[in-house]
């Protein structure tokens, strides 16, 4: 299989007054296109960093990433901007939806960046569909329960068909049942589409419904 995403020697180092802390110290990985891999760690491990880092958002202190073999720092802005549009999808703890819109104007919105294939909002409708939200594509996010809310943002993550998705602890905020129900959306949708995962999870069970589990201890992973 192809290799989507190579991580190498990643160093991250957060300055706050005088003390540094040295969070990642020369991180490596490599995940094939279709993989599914799970990062857990105790708290403050910094998981959430290194998916960061991983997903364009955050640059290193050293290191490389590269996304199908192109460096992701050494892009220009304006074409890293186009990798986090178009290539990666996250889903987050909280689920960061807009409380003016709804949620099909939610999940359409990643199409006013890049062009998708077909008409957006059919294509949100059809998501949220396959998320069990097909009846309420006309609410607001705080009509729905966090769970409904978090599927929506896993349509909304899916949108422009990226590549590759970051999930950290996407049920962290959710008691188990519903985390469960999202679980099962998100690896159903990942393995239907072949999508590749990166998924931060403090649950040893999520792990290992993952093909390659990993750990994140004293700044590298194991
Ligand atoms: P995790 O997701 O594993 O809980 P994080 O990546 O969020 O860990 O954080 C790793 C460490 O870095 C923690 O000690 C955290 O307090 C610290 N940290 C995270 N973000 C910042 C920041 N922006 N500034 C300073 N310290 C930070
Ligand atoms: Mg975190």
């Amino acid at each position: 299989m192809e290799t989507i995403l190579q991580a190498e020697n990643i160093e991250r180092v957060y300055t706050i007054g005088k003390t540094t802390l040295d969070v990642l110290k020369g991180v490596s990985l490599e995940v094939k296109a279709g993989e599914t891999v799970s990062i857990m760690g105790e708290s403050g491990s910094g998981k959430s960093t290194l998916l960061h880092v991983l997903g364009g958002l955050d640059t290193p202190r050293a290191g490389k990433v590269r996304f199908k073999g192109q460096d992701v720092y050494g892009m220009s802005s304006a074409r890293r901007s186009r990798f986090r549009a178009e290539d990666v999808g996250f889903l987050f703890q909280s689920f960061h939806l807009l409380p003016e819109l709804d949620i099909l104007e939610n999940v359409a919105l990643p199409a006013m960046a890049v062009r998708v294939s077909g008409d957006p909002k059919e294509r949100a409708a059809e998501l949220l569909t396959e998320v069990g939200l097909g009846e309420r594509i006309g609410h607001r996010p705080q009509e729905l329960s966090g769970g409904e809310q978090q599927r929506a943002a896993l349509a909304r993550a899916l949108m422009n068909e990226p590549d590759i998705i970051f999930c950290d602890e996407p049920t962290g905020n959710l008691d188990s049942k519903t985390g469960d129900k999202v679980l099962h959306y998100l690896f159903q949708l990942v393995a239907g589409r072949g999508h590749t995962l990166v998924l931060v999870t403090h649950s040893r069970d999520v792990a290992s419904r993952c093909s390659r589990q990993l750990v994140l201890k004293d700044g590298l992973l194991i």
